[in-house]
């Protein structure tokens, strides 16, 4: 290569990263999304459909209509609420589906594209349907944000810097499947997301309270919820590993959230009166 056009290149580079912000809803932060989401709801697909044919999937019981219950409630509404402030290709493609599989690990996951997965362990963390509300605003919260796709395209863009960037993404299915792998485990341990950073976990808190309250349940329950994470091994699967926000900060924070999503609870229709 020539490396007078050296700088060429870093300009496309960069203007591809620029063009490649979005913002956050609510939260409003700028992040970086340099892959087709519908390429990863495909991917996801087909890692979720592995993952239900050699789980064992509830079909029905008292628990999984609470799961069900409170995923269409959060479902609809959160897709309304997008829809309503302009935001509505964050849900597009989007074809829900809520599940709970019998595994005593203390995890739940929502992968791009709406498929979620309860495991029952985390089921006696949750006690109650507004419990089950609290995980699934959280869960959908990191969908909805697209903290996968950022957390690639963040890998994309480290590995191979502002030069390589458009030739990989003209060439990128192989590329896009390493990294896709990467960022969800898939390989070693079908489903189960890697951690994410402590920034998208504050994110997803953030954006569940909200969530939750929209929906129609007491955001004032949250809390108590992430307490009993705390203290009942919620350290056991990956999407609840080291680095979520310590209980003390976390517990501060949604008190520092919750004037607005109480708000959002008093105006959803779908609470109890
Ligand atoms: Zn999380």
């Amino acid at each position: 290569m020539n490396s007078k056009n050296l700088p060429i290149i870093l300009l496309v580079g960069l203007a591809m990263l620029y063009s490649s912000c979005s913002k956050v809803p609510v939260t409003g932060r700028r992040q970086l999304g340099l892959l087709p989401e519908s390429e990863l709801m495909g991917m996801s697909l087909t890692s979720y459909k592995q993952f239900l044919a050699s789980n064992k999937v509830l079909t029905n019981g008292k628990e999984l209509a609470m799961v069900k219950r409170a995923g269409d409630k959060l479902s609809q509404t959160i897709s309304s609420f997008l829809q309503n402030n302009k935001m509505g290709d964050r849900v597009a493609g989007f074809k829900w589906e809520f599940n709970l599989v019998e595994d005593k690990t203390v995890n739940a996951w929502c992968m791009p594209g709406g498929k979620i997965v309860f495991y029952t362990g985390i089921m006696p963390i949750c006690k109650d349907e507004a419990g089950v509300a609290v995980v699934m605003g959280h869960e959908i919260a990191h969908a909805i944000a697209r903290h996968g796709n950022e957390r690639m395209s963040q890998g994309l863009a480290q590995q191979l810097g502002g030069v390589a960037l458009s030739a990989a993404l003209a060439n990128k299915s192989q590329q896009t499947q390493q990294l896709f792998s990467a960022a969800y485990g898939i390989g070693t341990q079908v489903g189960a997301m890697l951690p994410f950073s402590r920034l998208h976990e504050s994110e997803a808190d953030e954006l569940g309270l909200y969530f939750m309250a929209m929906a129609g349940y007491d955001p004032r329950v949250a809390p108590a919820f992430w307490q009993r994470m705390s203290a009942g091994g919620g350290g056991r699967a990956p999407e609840f590993l080291s680095t979520h926000p310590s209980p003390t900060t976390r517990i501060a924070n949604l008190n520092k959230w919750m004037p607005k999503a109480i708000q959002y609870y008093n105006q959803s229709t779908l609470k109890p009166r």
